[in-house]
């Protein structure tokens, strides 16, 4: 058993593997190499491998991996098919009502489909081969900071092999601390490490919160002759049903390769309704006529779940920071309006690897310097797509007729619309108190669970077909602040609404033996990285933090 903490220096710190950051350490290699500039650079994921917990749509713009890699075709970019046609539907329970138009963000035509684990492991090869030190399995904890407390000198993971109980086993490695002159953290929505440094550093504007939706998503084999055969629709968009227009949702379908297809439902986590159950309505919207009929004969290879921010523009924190950036959709660098944020987001880490290699060759790496960052998105079109959809987010919170109104008026006047700067509550204070006859309605609503374990998975079954794994005997990951307040106040008022917004089935309620007392469990070890219940809790009562590095999901196709 050794106790003593490893450090490793390098010169640039890339945390979390998902399209930003791997673009940005591919962009500072290629600009080190143009310069014949020798650099020590790592990335870490606390994934198993790369790709294992990374889940989108997905439909690419290419704009950003064609100014990356202008042959990523002909050197093995995994595409699963182009965009031959899109469709918008509205759905009511029973029907479905194709829009007179496609609004222009829904047009794809000539973008990819892509399975962004898939991508982002095509992304890791080419870093690879360019000298980046990948490490999957180890998830960064706690960010180091300088004598100053306030520059940002690396990131330490996490140990491994911890007891339950918080105390070593025989098998204990402690984390080790990698030290870098810049660190980027790029750790998708709702990042563990940017809350603390967001904290520390005052990196946000408190007067528009972030806010996000959580997607569903499956890769459902369909059989050889199915709905997109000869088809020149092979990207669907849907609104509505299994929601109602007031609550901000939407259903999406692409066609993949090999007759798959991936099917999701994105719900904005803004939403009022407690018992709203975001797995089943998942299930819903597949058992409507018109997806059930797209997907009928096929059976689900592979599920999981994922927050995305939709905040924009004033959403986004500061980009830099002594001795670090932000890139990606930890930084709202997303095209909110198209539900589109791997461009972007890849844009985004090119932008800040060309800040980091100006700040690299003056041997200053202040805040000032690594805002060339900042200066650069400013100039770019990434700017464009973010700043467009500055409003949109507080749009969809709003209910009929009003939301269309803004979102009108916004899509004509290129994101500015009646108001500019609209406010939003925060995803956690948007819950309304349980009343009378919710419970009955929702019994209802998701009474029947007729299950197949085919096309129709229950929530176990479906954690099973992300094959998320977690070591058991490790402390809990999920940290609840205060578990009186589950029993005491969120059950009374809101029936523990963090059983149904959790889609990984974590949460759930007991009775304690022997008595008529109840207490929440927990089962962390279905947990999905999601993030959901750290931002809907409605007392903020959850923390999530990693779990020991390579645990998780072990997605491949998603
Ligand atoms: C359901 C859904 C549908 C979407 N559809 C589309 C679409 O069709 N088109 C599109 O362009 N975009 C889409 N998006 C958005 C897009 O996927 C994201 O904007 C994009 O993936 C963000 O990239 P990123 O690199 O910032 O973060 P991510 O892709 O989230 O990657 C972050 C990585 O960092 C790792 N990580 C996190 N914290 C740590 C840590 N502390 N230590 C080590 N590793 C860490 C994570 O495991 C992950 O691998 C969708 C998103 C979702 C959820
Ligand atoms: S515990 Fe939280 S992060 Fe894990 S699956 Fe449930 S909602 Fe998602």
């Amino acid at each position: 058993m050794t106790n003593t903490r490893e450090q490793i220096e390098f010169d640039v710190l890339f945390v979390g593997g998902g399209p930003a950051n791997l673009a940005g350490a591919i962009r500072l290699m290629q600009l080190a190499g143009e310069q014949n500039l020798e650099l020590e650079v790592a990335l870490i994921e606390k994934g198993s491998d790369i790709g294992s917990h990374a889940l989108s749509g997905a439909i690419m713009d290419p704009v950003a991996v064609k100014e990356l890699i202008p042959n990523y075709k002909e050197v093995g970019c995994p595409i699963e098919n182009d965009v031959r046609g899109d469709s918008f539907y509205v759905l009511t329970k029973q029907c479905q009502y194709a829009a007179p138009f496609v609004p222009k963000y829904m047009k794809n035509k000539g973008f990819h489909v892509i399975s962004l684990s898939k991508f982002v492991r095509w992304l890791a090869s080419i870093a690879q081969d360019l000298g980046v030190n990948i490490f999957p399995g180890f998830a960064g904890t706690e960010v180091l900071y300088g004598q100053d407390n306030k520059t940002v000198i690396g990131v330490r993971t996490g140990d491994k092999g911890i007891g339950h109980d918080g105390q070593p086993k025989s098998n204990f490695e402690p984390g080790i601390d990698i030290m870098a002159k810049v660190t980027s953290f790029g750790e998708g929505a709702k990042g563990s490490l940017l809350r603390e440094i967001a904290t520390k550093l005052r990196l946000f504007d408190p007067k528009v919160p972030q806010t996000f939706e959580t997607g569903i998503k499956e890769v459902i084999q369909l059989p050889e002759s199915n709905f997109f055969s000869d088809n020149p629709v092979n990207d669907i968009h849907t609104l509505g049903y299994p929601l109602d227009l007031d609550t901000h949702s939407g259903g999406f379908i692409y066609e993949m390769k090999n007759n798959k297809v991936s099917v999701g439902l994105v719900v904005g986590l803004g939403y009022h309704n407690p018992m709203i159950d975001l797995y089943e309505e998942f299930i819903r919207f597949k058992k409507h006529p018109f997806v059930r009929g797209i997907i009928s004969g096929g059976r689900v290879v592979e599920q999981g779940t994922r927050t995305l921010g939709n905040g924009s523009y004033y959403t986004m924190p500061k980009l830099a920071v002594d001795g670090a950036v932000f890139v990606g959709a930890s930084a709202s660098m997303l095209n909110a309006p198209a539900l589109k944020g791997i461009h972007t987001s890849m844009k985004s880490g090119m932008l800040a690897a060309k800040a980091i290699l100006e700040a690299l060759s003056k041997e200053d790496f202040t805040q000032q310097t690594l805002y060339a960052y900042h200066d650069m998105f400013n100039k770019s079109w990434l700017k464009d797509e973010v700043y467009e959809g500055r409003n949109f987010a507080q749009a969809l919170s709003k209910k009929m007729p009003a939301k269309i109104f803004h979102l009108g008026a916004q899509y004509l006047t290129r994101g500015r619309g009646f108001v500019d700067k609209m406010s939003i509550e925060k995803d956690s204070n948007t819950l309304s108190l349980l009343k009378d006859g919710d419970f009955q309605t929702a019994e209802r609503r998701y009474g029947k669970h007729d299950h197949d374990d085919v096309l129709f998975l229950d929530k176990l079954t479906g954690v099973y077909m992300s094959k998320t794994q977690h070591r058991e005997d490790q402390p809990c990951h999920l940290i609840i602040h205060n578990p009186e307040l589950c029993v005491n106040e969120c059950l009374k008022d809101y029936r523990a609404p963090c059983t149904r917004f959790c889609p990984g089935n974590v949460y759930e309620m007991e009775i304690v033996q022997g008595t008529q007392e109840k207490r929440l469990k927990l089962n962390p070890s279905n947990c999905l990285h999601c993030k959901t219940c750290e931002i809907k809790d409605p007392y903020e009562n959850i923390t999530w933090t990693c779990p020991e590095g390579g645990d998780g999901p072990k997605y491949t196709m998603l």
